[in-house]
C-alpha cells in the first residue's frame, strides 16, 4: 500500500497529491478547481467543525445561514471589496436552459437573462450586511454574533486539492458592535480561537501576527492570521479575523441609535478557517508511508487487528477484542476493530499506516496465551508487546493517545523553529530563501514598495507582523530604511 507513495524528499508536491487521493481525503472532480471531498476526509472534517462550532458558541456566537447568491449591485457597494474580489468572481446571468433548435443539445436559453446578474459568494460580507440593516436599530441589538457553515466560490488559477479549490468549506463570522474597541477585541479574540484550535486539536504550532497592508482582506481595517510552516519550508495561511471598521456598515447604511440618543454606524468584524485547514493538517505531520493525525482529530483511534487462522481462533481473539473494545469506548476512545477476512493483516496494517490511525493493537493465538496485546504507534512507527494486567487497558491507551498529541505538536514545533532563520543582509535573505527556506525574520521599512519589490524578485510575502515581536529597531533589509522590528518572510502556498 505506501509503496505507491512517492517520497517528499523527491517530490513533496507529487507526494501531497497522491497521499490526498491514496488515503481516500479526496480527489479531483469534473469541474477544474473543484474537488469531492471523500467520506474519510469528510469525517476529518466534520471533527474539526464540531470543535470550532463548540468553540464559537462559548464564546457567544449562533449559527444561522444567508443565501448563496449576491445581487452583483451589492458587491459593489464596498469599493475596496469588489476591487479585490472582481477577478475571482462565478456570475450567474440566466436561469433557463433549452433545446437548440438545430438538435445539437442544450443551449442557454437567451430569453432568460437575469435581470440583475448574481454572484456567486466569494464571501458574505455584502448580503450580511445588507440584512443587518434591517435587524440593527438600536444599542440593544448590539453586539450582533453570527456564523455561518457554507461553501463559497473564488475562480482561483492555481488550485491545489483542499489547499486552494475553487469551491471551498468554510465558516464565516460575522458580528456588529457599537464601538471599534469592541470590535477590535472580537477580531482578536477570534484569531486567539484558531490559534488555540491550530496548536490543541491540530497539533500545528502557529504564528499569530497581523498582515501588512499589501495581504490584508479587501475591505478590512486590519487582518490578524494564523500562519503554520509546512514540511518543504513553506509558509500557509491558516486563519484570517478582520476588523472592518465601519465599512460596511458605511457601504449599507447600517446605523445604530446611541444610548446618549445619537446615530452612529456599526463596527464590524469577519473571520474564517475553510478546508484550507485539511490540507495544513495533512502537510505538516503526515510522512512517507501516509498520513499521520493528532489523534483529536482522527475519525478511529484505534484500530484493533486480529491475527488468525480458521475461525475457532479468530473467534476467540473476538471476545477478547469486544472487551477491550467496551474499555476503551468506555474513556470515549474511538475504536475499530478490523475482522475483515477479505484482506490479510499484513494489508490491513499498511492501510492504517496510509490512513493514519494513530494506535493499532494486534492480537494473535499467542497474545490470547500470554494476556498481552501488541501495540503500535503511527507517529514514531514503534510497537511494544503489553501485558494486559499491567494497568486497565484504557488507561494505557488513553495515556498513550495523549503522548501522540503532544510529541507530534512538538515534533513540528521543531521543525518549525529550524526552519525559522533571523536574516541581516539582503544576500543572507536570498541565500536562506533558497537554500533553505522557511520564515525568515527579517527587517522591513513598512512600505508596501519594498514588500512589492522582495516579492517580484524572490516570490517570498511577509506572511505577518508577529503580534508578540521584539522592540528592535533595525534597517530594512532591501531598502537600508529604518524598520521599526522584524517581520516573517516565506514562500506561501
Ligand atoms: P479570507 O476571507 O480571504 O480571509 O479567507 C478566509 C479563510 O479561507 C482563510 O483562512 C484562507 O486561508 C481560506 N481560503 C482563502 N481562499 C481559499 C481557497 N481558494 N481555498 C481554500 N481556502 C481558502
Amino acid at each position: 500500500m505506501s509503496k505507491g507513495l512517492p517520497k517528499r524528499s523527491e517530490d513533496y508536491s507529487l507526494w501531497y497529491n497522491e497521499l490526498v487521493k491514496k488515503a481516500d481525503l479526496a480527489e479531483n472532480s469534473a469541474v477544474r478547481g473543484c474537488m469531492v471531498i471523500k467520506p474519510y476526509g469528510f469525517s476529518i472534517w466534520e471533527k474539526m467543525q464540531a470543535e470550532l462550532d463548540r468553540m464559537f458558541k462559548e464564546t457567544g456566537h449562533t449559527n444561522a445561514y444567508f443565501p448563496l447568491f449576491i445581487p452583483k449591485s451589492y458587491l459593489s457597494k464596498e469599493a475596496s471589496h469588489v476591487e479585490g474580489f472582481a477577478k475571482e468572481c462565478a456570475v450567474v446571468t440566466h436561469y433557463r436552459l433549452k433545446n437548440a433548435e438545430d438538435g445539437s443539445g442544450v443551449i442557454v436559453d437567451p430569453e432568460a437573462k437575469l435581470e440583475e446578474e448574481l454572484i456567486v459568494r466569494p464571501t458574505s460580507e455584502t448580503v450580511i450586511w445588507s440584512t443587518y440593516k434591517n435587524w440593527i436599530q438600536s444599542y440593544r441589538d448590539l453586539p450582533l454574533l453570527i456564523n455561518q457553515w457554507a461553501n463559497v466560490v473564488r475562480w482561483e488559477m492555481r488550485t491545489r486539492l483542499f489547499l486552494r479549490t475553487a469551491e471551498f468549506l468554510w465558516q464565516e463570522g460575522h458580528t456588529a458592535h457599537a464601538t471599534a474597541e469592541e470590535a477590535k477585541a472580537e477580531t482578536l479574540q477570534m484569531m486567539q480561537v484558531y490559534a488555540y484550535f491550530a496548536e490543541e486539536f491540530m497539533a500545528l504550532p502557529v504564528i499569530r501576527g497581523r498582515k501588512t497592508e499589501n495581504e490584508r482582506f479587501a475591505g478590512a481595517d486590519d487582518t490578524l492570521c494564523i500562519e503554520a510552516m509546512m514540511q518543504d519550508g513553506k509558509a500557509l495561511q491558516a486563519g484570517t479575523s478582520h476588523f472592518l471598521g465601519q465599512n460596511f456598515a458605511k457601504a449599507f447604511d447600517v446605523k445604530f441609535a446611541t444610548k446618549e440618543g445619537g446615530l452612529e454606524y456599526v463596527w464590524g468584524t469577519s473571520w474564517g478557517v475553510s478546508t484550507r485547514l485539511m490540507g495544513a493538517l495533512i502537510m505538516a505531520h503526515s510522512d512517507d508511508n501516509g498520513l499521520v493525525l493528532p489523534p483529536k482529530l482522527a475519525p478511529n483511534q484505534v484500530v484493533i487487528v486480529p491475527i488468525y487462522r480458521g475461525e475457532n481462533e479468530l473467534e476467540a481473539i473476538s471476545v477478547k477484542a469486544k472487551e477491550i473494545m467496551a474499555a476503551l469506548r468506555s474513556k470515549g476512545i474511538s475504536v475499530k476493530f478490523d475482522d475483515r477476512d477479505t484482506y490479510k493483516p499484513g494489508w490491513k496494517f499498511a492501510e492504517y499506516e496510509l490512513k493514519g490511525v494513530p494506535v493499532r493493537i494486534a492480537m494473535g493465538p499467542r497474545d490470547l496465551e500470554n494476556g498481552t496485546i501488541e501495540i503500535a504507534r503511527r507517529d514514531t512507527l514503534t510497537k511494544e508487546t503489553f501485558q494486559l494486567t499491567e494497568m486497565p487497558v484504557e488507561e494505557k491507551i488513553s495515556a498513550l493517545l495523549d503522548d501522540i498529541q503532544t510529541s507530534i505538536y512538538q515534533k513540528a514545533l521543531t521543525f518549525r523553529n529550524e526552519m525559522t532563520t533571523e536574516v541581516n543582509s539582503w544576500e543572507e535573505f536570498q541565500e536562506v530563501l533558497d537554500q533553505k527556506g522557511g520564515f525568515l525574520s527579517a527587517h522591513w521599512d513598512g512600505t508596501s514598495e519594498t514588500e512589492d519589490k522582495i516579492k517580484e524578485l524572490t516570490k517570498a510575502t511577509i506572511r505577518c507582523i508577529p503580534l508578540d515581536r521584539k522592540e528592535e529597531k533595525g534597517s530594512c533589509i532591501f531598502s537600508g530604511k529604518p524598520s521599526e522590528g522584524r517581520v516573517y518572510f516565506a514562500k506561501a502556498y
